[in-house]
């Protein structure tokens, strides 16, 4: 029988790396969030053959101090929370100190920042490797840079598991396009082999938000959607939903977002579809983009570790604020647009 020992980090970082890092499109979400939580107002994110042989996420943000970057690649090390109290009230998307570190452990990566403030611009190199990553000068304006190459060089069986350069990008577009329709404050751009695919200027009024919308999923969308404003019971609902002429076949454009963060939940689908049974076929799903905002208190995004889950306290009241919202804007449409199931 084999003796008990302790998980070097690097295979520690690696396991733990199998539970936030199944694709590039993952990597993407962590290292935007990242940005956002640094304060950035720009975004660029370069993608090479999917994201799987190059990512590189630049940002504005408040960069990272000369000492702090090796330590940012470790393990359970974070600048976001320091007491168990903080994370009741953490306002920012990352918390958990383990994205930078499971990445590292499995892509060849290079973090170069410079912090506000500072003269001079710093970078730290990782190989998946145990030992403490060195500190070089490099050429970098404030903000931060990460560049991530060859996702699972080093772990050929989950290498295994990535599809086809497109389908990995659609991935990678998806989660670019979550992180832009949830701050439209930011300047988000998206470059895949060179090719630019998306560049959104920040964009404050509705009208550039509807632009952000339209050129981000679809303009027949934006132009046929009835734009949601309400407020009842401590909730607040923004956002467009699309008319019953503009239904889809599949539920593919479906985004909804909890306090500013995009969630997949059950009893919103239910609530959502629900409003919408009396106007669309059978078989057909609408198109949404929706905002709800409440108190955080009265709500807990952290059930699962991608965060994509929510747990209301007051479902009920959700459900039917929901509900009532939506059913009342789509019973206040033309009759002509209902019961039409085009696209
Ligand atoms: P978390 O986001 O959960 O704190 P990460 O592993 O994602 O953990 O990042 C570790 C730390 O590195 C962060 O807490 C932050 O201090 C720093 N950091 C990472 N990315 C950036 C960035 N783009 N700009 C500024 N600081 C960053
Ligand atoms: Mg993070």
């Amino acid at each position: 029988m084999s003796r008990i020992h302790l998980l070097s980090p690097r295979l520690a970082n690696q396991i733990a790396a199998g539970e936030v890092v199944e694709r590039p499109a993952n990597i993407v979400k962590e290292l935007v969030e990242n940005a956002l939580d640094a304060g950035a107002t720009r975004i660029e994110i370069d993608a090479e053959q999917g994201g799987v042989k190059l990512l590189r996420i630049r940002d504005d943000g408040h960069g990272i101090e000369h000492d702090d970057l090796p330590l940012a690649l470790s393990r359970h090390a974070t600048s976001k929370i320091i007491t168990l109290d903080d994370l009741e009230a953490v306002a920012s998307l990352g918390f958990r100190g383990e994205a930078l570190a499971s990445i590292s452990s499995v892509t060849r990566l290079t973090l170069t920042s410079r912090a506000q403030h500072a003269e001079e611009a710093w970078s730290v190199h990782a190989e998946g490797r145990d030992m403490a990553a060195s500190v070089t000068p490099a050429a970098h304006p404030v903000g931060t840079t990460l560049e991530v190459r060859d996702l699972f060089f080093n772990t050929p069986a989950r290498r295994k598991f990535l599809r086809t350069e497109k389908t990995e990008f659609s991935h990678l577009e998806e989660t670019v396009k979550r992180l832009a329709l949830s701050r439209y404050d930011v300047a988000f751009s998206l470059r895949h082999n060179g090719r630019v695919i998306h560049q959104l200027r920040s964009a404050e009024r509705t009208i550039d938000r509807e632009k952000r919308v339209a050129s981000l999923l679809n303009k027949d969308f934006i132009d046929s959607a009835v734009h949601i404003d309400a407020e009842a019971v401590g909730l607040q609902l923004q956002g467009w939903v699309g008319l019953p002429t503009f239904s889809r076949s599949q539920a593919d454009m479906q985004y909804f977002f909890v306090n500013g963060r995009v969630v997949r939940d059950k009893l919103v689908v239910h609530a959502i579809k629900q409003a919408y049974r009396d106007v669309l076929y059978h078989g057909r799903h609408p198109a949404f983009v929706l905002y709800l905002w409440l108190d955080p208190k009265l709500v807990d995004v952290n059930v699962h570790p991608t965060k994509h889950e929510v747990r209301f306290r007051d479902g009920r009241l959700v459900h039917d604020f929901l509900f009532r919202t939506l059913h009342k804007a789509l019973g206040d449409v033309r009759p002509d647009d209902r019961l039409a199931g085009s696209t």
